[in-house]
């Protein structure tokens, strides 16, 4: 895989990871140092799916570097609706813009769409597949918060379809991380994203449970997720654990004081409004950090003379 492409966290390596929240770090203390860097570049935004953070961040980002956006618009007024294959679609717009981010509900659609395009282009979340960019915003917070070393993080919700958590697993191996992720047993992480984990952690950091109360006290960081309505194939399914594992002020009463709560967002019901106005929240903050973070990484794809860097085992 070419590194001028951003697919999956599993290509990027610690090093790489590191470069990013660095840079990131540089950027968000003086904003003004980059505000010129890409005065004539434009960014081409292919949102197949529903983003209010992700687009409006990425737009944020390329602004506030100097360039400026070109975008889609919804699917249903572009040549999606009028039967244009995606690998037409990303061809045609790789002539408009310097880069590309893409957000599709099938999972690989960006794999493939890179395949066909010489510009760098971002996968902005595919299906139930990876949104690696979250990724590195919620690492950077972590950091802010918690730090990435001697990390215990409890992952929560729904780990089947929910892409932010599949990025983050693999991204959270490069630095040893114990994982304890818990849901319900129909919402449990794929075997193979389990598969991989143990592979590159040889096991000792991943553990499973159903009950967020056995490992709460023991958390740095608690990660909760939304359960992913829109990629259930069966609305009963959905009915059956929607609700399931909420947090408020009184399960953080067992919790570390140091506890940060995340949440990629949307929330719908899994985190009561009280704990918004506790230190634990850094939902908020992680959402703003979306700007800072995708600086770097647009500027790092988009520059001749800068690069991620880092191994590739894609
Ligand atoms: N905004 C995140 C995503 O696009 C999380 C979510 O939708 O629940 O994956």
């Amino acid at each position: 895989m070419r590194h001028d492409h951003l697919i999956t966290s599993k290509q990027l390596s610690r090093g790489a990871i590191e470069t990013v929240l660095d840079y990131a770090a540089e950027i968000d203390a003086d904003p003004s140092a980059v505000a010129d860097r890409h005065a004539d570049t434009l960014l081409g935004l292919l949102f197949f799916e529903p983003s209010t953070r992700t687009k409006m961040s990425f737009e944020t980002a390329m602004k506030r570097l100097g360039g400026d956006v070109v975008d889609m618009g919804s699917v249903d007024s572009s040549s999606v609706k009028k039967g244009e294959t995606l690998a037409d679609t990303v061809r045609v717009i790789e002539g408009y813009a310097d880069g590309l981010v893409l957000r599709h509900p099938k999972q690989g659609a960006a794999t493939m769409a890179s395949e066909f395009v010489d510009v760098p282009l971002v996968n902005a979340g595919d299906g139930a597949g990876h949104h690696p960019t979250q990724t590195m915003l919620d690492l950077y917070t972590i950091r802010e918060n918690a730090g990435l070393d001697d990390l215990t993080i409890g992952i929560m919700g729904d780990l089947k379809y929910g892409r932010t958590v599949h990025s983050l697993a693999y991204a959270l191996t490069n630095f040893d991380a114990q994982q304890h992720f818990i849901s319900p047993e129909s919402l449990q992480l794929p075997r193979e994203v389990v598969y991989d984990l143990h592979q590159q952690q040889d096991g000792t950091g991943i553990k499973e449970h159903d009950s967020l109360e056995e490992v709460l006290p023991s958390l740095d960081v608690l990660y909760v997720t939304r359960i992913q309505r829109e990629r259930f194939p069966d609305e009963n399914e959905y009915q059956k654990v929607a609700g399931e594992y909420q947090i408020d002020a009184d399960t953080l009463a067992a919790a570390n004081d140091e506890l940060t709560v995340l949440h990629p967002l949307p929330r719908v019901d899994e985190i009561a409004p009280e704990i918004d106005e506790t230190h634990h929240a850094a939902y908020f903050e992680q959402a703003h950090n979306g700007v800072p973070v995708r600086m770097a990484l647009l500027d790092l794809l988009l520059s001749d003379d800068k690069r991620i860097g880092g191994d590739s085992d894609e």
